[in-house]
């Protein structure tokens, strides 16, 4: 079993089940029935309840924690190591799996779930992930803002509200009312692509 260090701290683990939790409908869209207020975050957005166990288990590498992709995108920690992610002049690092040049030719914003990272970090990505060594660029990030979440869309229904699809849905947008978010969604509206060895 890896140690809790050795695994990224967005990374779920198994110990980590959300518990069934039915959603009714409230205010303007869903609600828990027993609701607490943590469950809903500053825009008033509901959130999938997950318990807090890493280490419990085994770590699930396709499967992002929650809590943890919230806090780590919010506060710009690290998405491996929960420690600041590397800031400089020309602004927050974050890794990107797209080509880079297509990169190059990017014009618009850049809507990502993966939070930043910091230097050591991103370069054990890069050195470890044949996937990333291959399509990867590094991103100096000088504007960015909560661009809205992933998570599980429902629609009116009766007796209770209806799961309709798995996607992302921008705050502002009248349908963030009827979603149960699992990730929160960061817009990169201005960014630098940066090479790796001068980072
Ligand atoms: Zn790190």
């Amino acid at each position: 079993m890896p140690p809790i260090g050795s695994v990224p701290y967005i990374t779920a683990w198994s110990g980590e089940q959300a518990p069934r939790m039915p959603v009714i409908t409230k205010g303007r869209g869903i609600g828990y029935a027993d609701e607490r207020p943590y469950d809903r975050d500053s825009e008033g957005v509901l959130w999938t309840r997950t318990p807090s166990l890493p280490g419990k288990g085994r770590p699930e590498y396709g499967r992002v924690h929650t809590l943890r992709q919230r806090r780590a995108m919010g506060e710009l920690l690290c998405q491996v190591c929960a420690r600041p992610a590397d800031r400089t002049a020309d602004g927050v690092l974050w890794l990107s799996g797209e080509d880079a040049r297509e990169a190059a030719s990017w014009s618009g914003d850049l809507v990502t779930a993966h939070p930043p990272l910091c230097v050591p970090c991103a370069m054990r990505s890069v050195a470890s992930c044949p996937h990333l060594r291959k399509r990867f660029v590094m991103l100096r990030v000088s504007a960015y803002s909560p661009a809205g979440v992933r998570g599980a869309l429902y629609r009116p229904g009766h007796p209770a509200p209806v799961a309709v699809d798995a996607t992302g849905v921008a705050f502002g947008d009248p349908r963030i009312h009827w979603v149960r978010a699992g990730q929160l969604l960061m817009r990169l509206s201005k960014f630098t692509i940066v090479e790796p060895n001068l980072v």
